[in-house]
């Protein structure tokens, strides 16, 4: 088929696309699928502040925040700084720095950030820039807006002082000239490793904030914007509730806003788990091919209560509380 033909046949429901993953890092399944195992069950419920809980497993960007908050810091400062270490990780294919591209080999990114008021700053379609995140902040903080998009975006964050610099790294290169020799766009749903990465924190004044970056679908159409940037999507805090955030397919994230359905649920009771549950199920249900994608939620509430819940199995998320940060399995809906 043509590629252009292609591209309109794969409408952007997830058929056809390959979820925004480490997908070339992780040519070993199996080596990922141990790494997997040795994530422990599912029994991380007990309340406990501070804390900071994060999308896959992600040992160091958790610490960092950990460290942020024992300085007596914000949780907005946590996220931030947490999510920054994955950001510069270059063998991280799916944020920041080393992110794999769209089709035509161009590293965008997206990525937003809340605080304990209920204020927003996102960047959507960023190039050029490895910490899309400190740029969401300084959105959030130095100007009138609450979005910014692609050269604009850019533009903003040299003026704030940022340096731009080539973000496609050689392996990422690479596995796109592999990539564009049969230009499938198969979504491979269980070798996720470090996707996009979301993080919630709490700090010792017991605030919540979160953030949530992201370098999209591999691959995916040159413009494209997923979910991860995307207020109540990707991303939704309520300091009198919780938040919660989301990996995975974008697009089914953003057609049932699920960060803010979390959200709204705990606020009427239900635990984060149970939040996650029917968010998860809320995709489940409005999508026939739900087979075909991942979608993975993490919650937490005001007392320190975690959730998380995905589609297919092998999701997992980090969580440093009490001095000790584990990595732990998601439950999942397709069993
Ligand atoms: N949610 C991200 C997006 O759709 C990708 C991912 O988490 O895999 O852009």
């Amino acid at each position: 088929m043509k590629r252009r033909k292609f591209i309109q046949s794969a409408a952007l429901t997830g058929l056809g696309l390959t979820v925004g993953t480490a997908f070339a890092a992780c040519t070993d399944t199996q080596e990922q699928e141990k790494k997997n195992k040795s994530a422990t069950s599912n029994s991380n419920m007990e309340p406990s502040t501070p804390m900071v809980i994060a999308t896959w497993n992600v040992p160091n960007a958790t610490t960092k925040a950990w460290e942020v908050l024992q300085e007596g810091k914000s949780a907005l400062d946590a996220v931030e700084q947490g999510v920054m270490v994955e950001e510069a990780d270059e063998k991280n294919q799916s944020v920041g720095k080393g992110g794999l591209p769209d089709r035509d080999g161009n590293v965008t990114l997206d990525a937003c950030i809340m605080n304990k008021d209920g204020n927003y700053g996102a960047v959507v379609c960023i190039e050029n820039i490895k910490h899309p995140i400190a740029v969401a902040r300084k959105v959030m903080e130095n100007t009138p807006h609450v979005l910014l998009a692609g050269n604009g975006a850019k533009q903003f964050a040299i003026e704030s002082g940022f340096t731009p610099e080539d973000l496609l790294t050689e392996s990422s290169k690479k596995a796109w000239e592999e990539w564009k020799i049969k230009s499938e766009y198969k979504p491979i749903i269980n070798i996720e490793n470090h996707d996009t990465i979301g993080m919630l924190a709490i700090d010792k004044n017991g605030d919540i904030s979160g953030a949530c970056t992201t370098s999209g679908l591999a691959y995916k159409m040159q413009g494209r914007v997923g979910d991860s940037a995307i207020i109540g999507s990707g991303l939704f805090v309520d300091n009198e509730v919780g938040g919660a955030t989301a990996t995975g397919m974008g697009e089914e994230v953003l057609k049932t806003v699920g960060s803010f359905l979390i959200v709204e649920l705990m606020r009427q009771g239900k635990s984060p788990q149970e939040a996650c549950e029917e968010a998860v199920k809320r995709v489940v249900k409005k999508s026939p091919n739900y087979k075909d994608f991942q979608v993975g939620y993490i919650a937490v509430n005001k007392k320190g209560e975690t959730g998380a819940y995905c589609i297919h199995e092998w999701f997992n998320y980090t969580v440093y509380k009490n001095n000790e940060n584990k990595n732990y399995k998601s439950d999942f809906y397709n069993k």
